[in-house]
């Protein structure tokens, strides 16, 4: 199995190489390798003009009917997600599954108004893709605040918690 990864808008490319080797390294040897593969449009009837954010379950049932292989799919995109309960998420997944997704819209620190690094947003990008990507692994959310499958709605929750599974976590994980 590999780790495909897809982008919905602009991303840049040193982001989605990086993601790619670090997810690679995180999930092996679960996975073979992790690749950047296609650009997808976003799909209009996810955009709520009112909110000026998009619905994420749609995006993930859109990426979800354009799969036909046997692969993981991270779907990443620059654009504000929401779901109609929440006023906004980093990411969803299907639990178990094949498609993740997250946004990096929120894990700039220019979101924050705070200056713009690189390193933050790559380790808060990887952070969320592992935490998705554990779902579509059957994981669910952990009680275990050192454990990247603990929850978190906001960027200090993401910050505070660590990129590594906890015990319990990562033994499921290889079941
Ligand atoms: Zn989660
Ligand atoms: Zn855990």
């Amino acid at each position: 199995m590999i780790i495909e990864i897809v982008t919905i808008g602009e991303i840049s490319h040193r982001v989605l190489s990086d993601l790619a080797s670090k997810l690679a390294g995180i999930y092996s040897p679960l996975i073979e390798s992790c690749v950047i593969g296609a650009a997808l449009e976003l799909p209009p009837a996810a955009y709520d003009p009112n909110r000026k954010q998009y619905r994420s379950d749609i995006i993930l049932e859109r990426v979800m009917h354009r799969i036909t292989c046997e692969n993981k799919v991270l779907a990443i995109t620059d654009v504000d997600l929401y779901v109609p309960t929440l006023n906004f998420v980093f990411g969803q997944a299907q639990y178990p599954g094949r498609v993740a997704l997250i946004s990096t819209c929120r894990l700039d620190p220019k979101f924050y108004d705070k200056p713009s690094s690189y390193e933050i947003l790559l380790e808060r990008a990887t952070k969320e893709s592992t935490h998705e990507l554990g779902h579509t692994f059957g994981l669910g959310h952990c009680h275990n605040p050192d454990c990247v499958m603990s929850f978190s709605d906001s960027i200090v929750e993401t910050d505070r918690k660590p990129l590594t599974f906890c015990d319990v976590c990562t033994r499921k994980l290889h079941n």
